[in-house]
């Protein structure tokens, strides 16, 4: 039941992450908001206590492989349990055309938005298997899909791309465990990622990926979705 539930999401200090932070602790699941900057992810945490949510803060780099054991080891020992991993955090390097992006802003790109996911799973799943339950969430684009692939936007577009191919990895490899994986793309939304231009507040953009992350055991996995609906890679 959902009161005893632990979740973890990625880059919650500000943006999307901490609206979904929010959406889920006002759902009564325990949430642990991983910042980068813990001094950052303390103080809203401390807001989001201040409204009466069961949050608490950690410092965590996605791009921080020991740091990522350490968090999970905390977790089993602190909670006993994790049953969500929310892979939100995101950078969006500048890079144009495929034919003058310099490889340092791609591998940036994938360092954050594919490795960083990777390694999430990989101590994170361990823990969800013990329990035989676990949502994973990834945060995508349709700036990664296929199907609708546009040029410009080189090393963003290509670590989406590759975030949906670790969905469906992840997603085979956890069939039997009533472990789901499913990528989302929250829409263009008002962060400092987005822009102000942007037509989707945080807590619209975070309503799909919230509803992923507390799926029942009969949904499905391995998908691409964007407002509660499957969409194509
Ligand atoms: P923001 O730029 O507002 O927030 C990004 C978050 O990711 C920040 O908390 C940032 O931390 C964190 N982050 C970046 N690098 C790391 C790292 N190495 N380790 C841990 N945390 C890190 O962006 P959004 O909230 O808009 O984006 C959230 C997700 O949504 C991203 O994956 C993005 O690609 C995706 N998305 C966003 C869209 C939009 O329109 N906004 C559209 C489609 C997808 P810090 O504060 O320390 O920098």
């Amino acid at each position: 039941d959902i009161d005893h539930q632990v979740a973890l999401v990625t880059g919650a200090n500000r943006g999307i992450g901490l609206a979904v932070t929010r959406q889920l602790a006002r759902q009564g699941i325990k949430v642990i908001l991983g910042s980068r900057d813990p001094e950052q992810g303390e103080s809203v945490a401390q807001t989001l206590r201040d409204d009466g949510l069961d949050v608490s803060s950690h410092q965590l780099s996605v791009t921080d492989a020991g740091g990522i054991k350490i968090l999970a080891q905390l977790i089993e020992t602190k909670f006993g349990r994790l049953d969500i991993l929310v892979n939100n955090a995101g950078i969006f390097p500048d890079s144009n055309s495929i034919l003058t992006t310099a490889i340092g802003p791609i591998r940036a790109a994938m360092e954050t938005n594919v490795f960083g996911p990777i390694l999430m799973a990989q101590a994170c799943v361990p823990l969800m298997k013990r329990h035989g339950y676990g949502r994973i969430v990834n945060v995508s684009s349709g700036m990664g899909q296929l199907s609708d692939m546009g040029g410009n936007y080189t090393a963003y577009r290509l670590s989406k791309v590759t975030l949906n191919g670790v969905t469906r990895i992840l997603a085979a490899e956890c069939r039997d465990a009533n472990i789901k994986v499913n990528s989302v793309c929250p829409g263009w939304v008002r962060t400092r990622m987005g822009s102000e231009a942007a037509p989707r507040s945080p807590e619209e953009g975070a309503d799909t990926i919230a509803w992923l992350a507390t799926l029942p055991d009969d949904a499905p996995s391995g998908q691409f979705w964007r407002d509660r609906t499957p969409i194509p890679w």
